[in-house]
């Protein structure tokens, strides 16, 4: 750490205090703050005069105090005790400092990110007198039933192993040292690293995998990959936060950061009070024991919602280096960009669009650029994978918005939810005509069977037509009425209803419903198809659109998602079915 040097405060607005005096001082520093130590970092520097980002209320804060420059750059602290825990923006676990301080956090409190106090068994696996380089695994930790926790030479460290010893730990304790011509770097379970500095990786690859979901809508219309990225607009009731905690549960990812920017006050308590209640499906446990949580509420200062975002997808791309998937959801970008507008402002910067600061675009797209698959660095040789799903809430949910328009310059997927569909009961209220996803080359590779993928790819397509088809046809059904029509298209009408009744739409809150495998997904676009194909032939030979409508076949269709897939079977016997009552109206008609 570089000498302390101390300035001197100038002027005070809001979030932001302007020092005199900070001789010495770099972009980005962090600095403690007047006579109650709040913590800052500096984001403008002219000679020695140094404007500050304050992560804490600067109520009563003067000219005149003092300003102490720490010298380091805003950091996390990255180890074991990360799991489960809930942290503010800048790493203060929140319980901690509400037992150490009642509910009322005291400002300029130094609570560390780690606990310091708890052991942790750590057990290596790297031999010592071995050379090591950044990123080699030296061991690990059972952090929490669901997460092995890899502990790795921290960036920047490469020499020889010695003295690594298996045994219980803080996370400050000596567990071995590396040495080289340079000197020696002792080992702990803890890392640190700056939040607004990318961490290293081997490679970049290209997120060509998809991250499963089990959400019909998402896996077979809209897939996101593994490393990739994907914006969900939120206007309220949407069903936003059941689409998220949905997602939170059945993502393929090992370990979630959730990183929530203060909406209204009370929304994030929701977050802290429903998160810890979540279960994880696969193992039965809380589902906090994958889940690192950051909270904002709208009452904390807007540094430390501009600030949590990073210290978010550092951590996230800490987990990622131990060869993870980790997803990462980030609620809601919006709050966090209005945090840069309104320190931009007290920086009296040149505003641009809607008082945004011009560097708005590059400031989100660095942040969803630190999303990917990778070669993670060090041995051994393993992939990682970090995908971020960020929600923005544009007021009156215009998609015309600076933060939304920026964000979907980046993100690859876009999951639009629309207010009318919930307010129709069709969950989730994710909109087939105008979500995209730039993904969806990969899907056919997501089964093991490759004819398989290769047939539900063109199943996804041919649905998605009779969607596009369906809206086209409810304008003309409204202006000349549904007589009007040809009985292929009244056909094309009811097939386009089941795609998005018994197919798109499902319940969160359905035991089966709730996750629905590929292979299964498969199955039931199958049966609606196989039903259009074969009811389509039978109006060729005259069979009446009413009579195939009516058929028992259909309810069927209508109740295969809520089959257990470990009984498919049944499911494909709902095959036999379509076609053998097909049949029968057919030979009626032709006999
Ligand atoms: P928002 O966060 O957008 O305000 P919620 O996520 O709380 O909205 O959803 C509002 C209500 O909509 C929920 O309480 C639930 O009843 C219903 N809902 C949303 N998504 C689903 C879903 N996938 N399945 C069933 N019900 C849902």
């Amino acid at each position: 750490m570089a000498e302390e040097k101390n300035g001197k405060i100038v002027k005070v607005a809001g979030p932001v205090v302007v020092a005199e005096g900070m001789i010495g001082a770099h972009m980005y520093d962090v600095v403690r703050v007047g006579e109650e130590n709040l913590i800052g970092e500096i984001v403008e520097l002219r000679g020695d005069r140094a404007s500050i980002q304050v992560y804490e209320d600067t109520v009563g804060i003067g000219p005149g105090e003092r300003v102490i420059n720490t010298g380091a750059p805003l950091s996390v602290e990255l180890g074991p005790g990360l799991i489960s825990n809930i942290y503010d923006g800048i790493q203060r676990p929140l319980s901690a400092l509400v037992e150490a301080q009642g509910s009322f956090i005291k400002r300029g409190s130094q609570i560390p990110g780690l606990p310091r106090d708890k052991k942790w068994h750590f057990t290596p696996t790297a031999a010592n007198g071995s050379d090591v380089r950044p990123g080699d695994i030296l061991g690990q930790v059972q952090e929490s039933t669901l997460v092995l926790h890899k502990i790795m030479v921290p960036p920047g460290v490469w020499g020889k192993l010695e003295g690594l010893t298996e045994g219980d730990y803080t996370v400050t304790d000596k567990i071995g040292v590396v040495k080289s011509q340079s000197g020696d770097h002792v080992l702990t379970l803890m890392q640190k690293w700056p939040v607004r500095r990318p961490r290293p990786v081997a490679q970049r690859l290209n997120p060509n995998k998809i991250l499963l979901t089990g959400q019909r809508v998402i896996d077979a219309f809209f897939p996101i990959a593994k490393g990739g990225t994907a914006c969900v607009p939120g206007p309220f009731g949407t069903g936003k936060t059941v689409v998220q905690h949905q997602l939170a549960k059945w993502v393929d990812a090992d370990i979630v950061v959730y990183v929530g920017c203060g909406e209204r006050g009370n929304e994030m308590t929701d977050v802290l009070k429903e998160f810890p209640e979540l279960i994880d499906p696969h193992s039965g446990e809380p589902l906090m024991k994958r889940v690192v949580l950051l909270a904002n509420t709208s009452d904390m200062p807007v540094a430390a919602r501009e600030a949590s975002v990073y210290t978010g997808i550092t951590i996230a791309e800490y987990f990622r280096d131990m060869g993870l998937s980790v997803g990462m959801m980030a609620d809601s970008t919006s709050r966090w960009a209005e945090a840069m507008r309104e320190i931009s402002t007290r920086l009296e910067e040149m505003p641009a669009e809607e008082g945004y600061p011009a560097y708005l675009g590059a400031r989100i797209a660095s942040f969803y650029e630190r999303a990917g698959r990778v070669v993670c660095a060090g041995t051994p040789q393993r992939e990682g994978a970090l995908s971020i799903i960020g929600a923005v809430s544009p007021p009156g949910g215009d998609l015309s918005d600076s933060v939304v328009q920026a964000t979907l310059h980046v993100v690859k997927v876009f999951w639009s939810l629309l207010a009318r569909l919930a307010q129709q009961r069709h969950f989730p209220a994710i909109d087939w005509l105008t979500s995209y996803s730039f993904y969806k080359q990969y899907l056919a590779e997501t089964f093991e069977d490759k004819e398989q993928g290769a047939a539900f790819v063109e199943m996804t397509r041919q649905a998605m037509a009779l969607l596009e088809q369906e809206s086209q046809l409810i304008e003309i059904v409204r202006l000349v009425g549904a007589e009007s029509i040809s009985a292929a298209d009244r056909l094309a009408l009811e097939t386009a209803k089941s795609i998005r009744e018994d197919f798109l739409h499902q319940n969160a809150f359905h035991k089966v419903d709730t996750y629905t495998q590929i292979e299964k997904q498969h199955d039931l676009l199958m049966l609606i198809l196989r039903f259009h194909r074969q009811a389509l032939a039978a109006i060729e030979h005259g069979v009446d659109t009413a009579d195939l409508f009516a058929l028992p076949v259909r309810e069927d269709i209508a109740r295969a998602k809520y089959i257990d897939y470990t009984e498919a079977d049944k499911i494909r016997g709902i095959a036999d079915l379509i076609d053998r009552q097909i049949r029968e109206l057919y030979s009626a008609v032709t006999s």
